[in-house]
């Protein structure tokens, strides 16, 4: 019988069970927090010791980055909690093939680290903040500095980012008269304002983007429908052009994005979640301790994103054998 040829692990593309090509990685950098934000996950809450070191994370990209992604986001928790921020941006812009190193962050430590990382090689920033009002900030965010955060937003104004996004999540009675003063803020800013539809992880009521759409237009801001990106930049946010800008919603509730997901999640503990259902996952951390080769990690990421790997019978180190009942699925 004819053996199909082999095929690198590693080499691009790295495509999911449904054939989606995976370009962007969202690399968790700790699961610790200084704010204790109304409506996010509990998992954020707590603050577990961060696991992973810079070499492990620069690793990890280079891994990924060798399957053809090309973008990775830092995010949390709060990473810029993390001491060692600086040197783990700095290996992970330096990873050949790694063209956009972004980060998103609740700003508080900004004032202090907007320039360094933008030396560092991070190029863009999504910075959340929900409300002008620094009563309505404190009952969001619980222990929050509101001051201290928007000096850290006005520093990475002046620091040169190529991008800087504003990530507003928008809950009924809470903030949802705010959009036309946050629309007007960040634009004066050169910030594009995104507003997110609150997803169920904690406390609130969210409101639906037309909504939004609506009661923005109803402020008198003219709002007209940009161009779908096709490219493999998009992300979930859609884009609307405003007289002064762009404005951008994020729309879990009201429009499934998960079609066009091009996005790879690993926690801050190093684990790869395949986001359908979350069942299957690659333990990279317990992978990389237990001496896996490249091309080891690379089969455990394609086998835990579904993907049918052809003619390989790597032996994997530690518990990665149990990952093959969970694989194939993908939801
Ligand atoms: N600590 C950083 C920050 O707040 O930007 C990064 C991590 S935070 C989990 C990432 C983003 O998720 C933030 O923009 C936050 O507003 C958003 N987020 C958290 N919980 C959410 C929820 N229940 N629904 C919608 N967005 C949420
Ligand atoms: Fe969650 Fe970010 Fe708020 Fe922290 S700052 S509680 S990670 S949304």
């Amino acid at each position: 019988m004819k053996r199909e040829p082999e095929r690198d692990p590693l080499s691009p593309p790295l495509q999911d069970a449904q054939g989606r090509t995976m370009t962007y990685l969202r690399l968790s950098v700790t699961d610790r927090c200084n704010f204790r934000c109304s409506y996010c996950s509990p998992a954020s809450w707590g603050g577990k010791k961060d696991l992973l070191g810079p070499e492990e994370f620069e690793r990890i990209v280079s891994v990924f980055a060798r399957m053809g992604l090309r973008r990775v986001r830092l995010t949390g928790g709060e990473p810029l909690l993390r001491p060692d921020i600086l040197d783990i941006s700095r290996r992970i812009s330096s990873v050949p093939g790694i063209e956009h190193v972004a980060i998103t962050t609740n700003a508080s430590h900004l004032e202090r680290l907007a320039v360094p990382l933008r030396e560092a090689g991070v190029s863009q920033l999504n910075i959340s903040l929900d409300t002008l009002s620094e009563a309505t900030f404190r009952s969001i965010s619980r222990q929050g500095d509101f001051n201290a955060t928007l000096r850290g937003i006005e520093a990475a104004v002046v620091a040169g980012y190529a991008s800087l996004k504003l990530n507003v999540v928008v809950m009924r009675g809470v903030n949802d008269e705010e959009p036309p003063a946050l629309v007007s803020w960040a634009h004066e800013r050169g910030l594009v304002p995104r507003f997110i539809e609150l997803m169920p992880f904690g406390q609130g009521t969210p409101v639906p983007t037309a909504e939004m759409v609506e009661r923005l237009r109803a402020s008198g801001l003219s709002l007209t429908l940009e161009e779908e990106d096709p490219g493999d930049m998009a992300g979930p946010a859609r884009y609307w052009r405003a007289p002064g800008g762009k404005v951008g919603f994020i729309s879990p509730l009201t429009q499934n994005f998960c079609g066009g997901c091009n996005r790879v999640r690993v926690a801050s503990n190093g684990d790869l979640r395949s986001c359908l259902g979350g069942r299957s996952q690659a333990p990279l951390h317990a992978l990389i301790r237990g001496g896996a080769s490249d091309a080891e990690l690379a089969l455990s990421i394609r086998r835990a994103l579904g993907e049918k790997p052809e003619g390989h019978r790597f032996t994997e180190p530690g518990n990665a054998s149990t990952l093959l009942p969970m694989m194939g699925i993908g939801g």
